[in-house]
């Protein structure tokens, strides 16, 4: 069985060591296309169990396990367990997500009144009324340090890691090289992100791209964990060696992932809103760095493998949505189990 992975973000990476690692004796070759700007590569790698989709929480507590209970690779990825706080919008019960906690991550979530967390962090300004999601089994990795890690470790194993950027894929599960020699495999699987449409033999109409951007910052008070207030939309966690990442959902959908420029009025609304939730100056918010990128989103069900239809053999593995450094381990695990079964089936 030989199975290409094009691609070489998290979603390539980890779906490819999967795959190794599956003892199935698939002949695996990995197309990374080089080193060009990547989400994988801009990540802010945030993770934590709690999502607000019971779905997409599942799978991201179940990377969480995975990610603490494999010392290779909480090393790799450069896992920092500082916690995270999720405070959520009025109204909002995560009962059922935090009893999917207890069962995958036991004792690290559990459930406060908004103001009471967020003032832990030394956060203010949300509303009454509001719970969060505080979780100890909860930090940040380095999404780009991982996934060299695992190309590295695929190609020392003798797997195929080619930096070649591939011009396209045939609906019979031919990976088109840019010399246009076709190559033909079994099964082939696009993990190219952003770049997953123009590679598909017809265009799939499902995904979109979608700015994502933050800065960094040198506030007088540190925040010490990970956060996500989904009331003034502001998400950030502690930088390695002091410092704060901060950032703020945009809504400018289909832009090139082969540039995105900083949308400087965006930083000015990461420092008005951000200056409400520290209580310090706006001007004191202005960020060393902007890191303006994007991700590959799909309509539902974030990072999976997906059939490419009226292809034989062809299928996607994209749709990180703006979270697959949080769900890449056991969403890679899932789609690698389904391929094999669709192989040996
Ligand atoms: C700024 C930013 C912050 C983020 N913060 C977080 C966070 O805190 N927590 C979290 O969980 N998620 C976060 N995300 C989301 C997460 O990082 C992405 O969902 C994830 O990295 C997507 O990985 P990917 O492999 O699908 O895509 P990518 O990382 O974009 O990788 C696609 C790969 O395909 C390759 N490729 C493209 N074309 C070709 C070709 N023709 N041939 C061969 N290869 C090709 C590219 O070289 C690239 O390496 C963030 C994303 C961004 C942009």
């Amino acid at each position: 069985m030989r199975i290409a992975v094009v691609g070489g973000g998290v979603a390539g990476s980890f779906l490819a060591r999967c795959l190794y690692g599956s003892a199935s004796g698939a002949d695996i070759t990995v197309f990374t296309g080089g080193t060009p700007a990547d989400a994988t590569g801009a990540s802010g790698g945030m993770v934590r169990g709690f999502e607000t989709g019971l779905d997409e929480c599942r799978t991201a507590a179940q990377s969480m396990a995975e990610l603490r209970a494999d010392p290779w690779l909480s090393e790799a990825a450069r896992y920092r367990e500082t916690g995270s706080t999720y405070l959520l919008p009025p109204g909002a019960d995560p009962a059922d997500q935090v009893k999917l906690l207890e069962e995958l991550l036991p004792g690290s979530a559990e459930v406060l009144p908004g103001g009471a967390a967020a003032a832990r962090l030394g956060l203010h300004g949300i509303p009454p009324g509001t719970l969060a999601v505080v979780e100890r089994l909860a930090g940040h990795i380095s999404p780009d340090q991982v996934r060299t890690a695992v190309l590295r470790r695929l190609a020392d194993n003798g797997v195929p890691v080619l930096p070649t950027r591939v011009r396209g894929v045939t609906e019979q599960a031919g990976v088109l090289l840019p010399d246009g020699a076709l190559h033909r495999f079994d099964l082939v699987v696009v993990a190219a992100g952003g770049w997953t449409p123009a590679l598909l033999p017809e265009p799939s109409g499902l995904f979109r791209t979608k700015r994502i951007q933050y800065g960094t910052y040198r506030p007088d008070r540190p925040v010490p964990g990970v956060f996500v207030d989904d009331n003034s939309g502001l998400y950030g966690r502690p930088l390695d060696g002091g410092g704060l990442l901060l950032g703020l959902g945009s809504e400018e959908w289909d832009v090139s992932p082969d540039a995105v420029p900083p949308d400087l009025a965006l930083a000015e609304r990461v420092a008005a809103a951000g200056a409400g939730l520290l209580q310090v100056p706006p001007e004191s918010l202005r960020p060393d760095r902007l890191v303006a990128s994007f991700d590959c989103y799909a309509p539902s069900g974030g990072l999976r493998l997906r059939t490419v239809p009226r292809t034989r053999g062809v299928f996607t593995f994209t749709g990180g949505s703006g979270g697959a450094a949080k769900t890449a381990p056991a969403a890679s695990r899932a789609a690698a189990a389904e391929l094999l079964d669709l192989a040996t089936g």
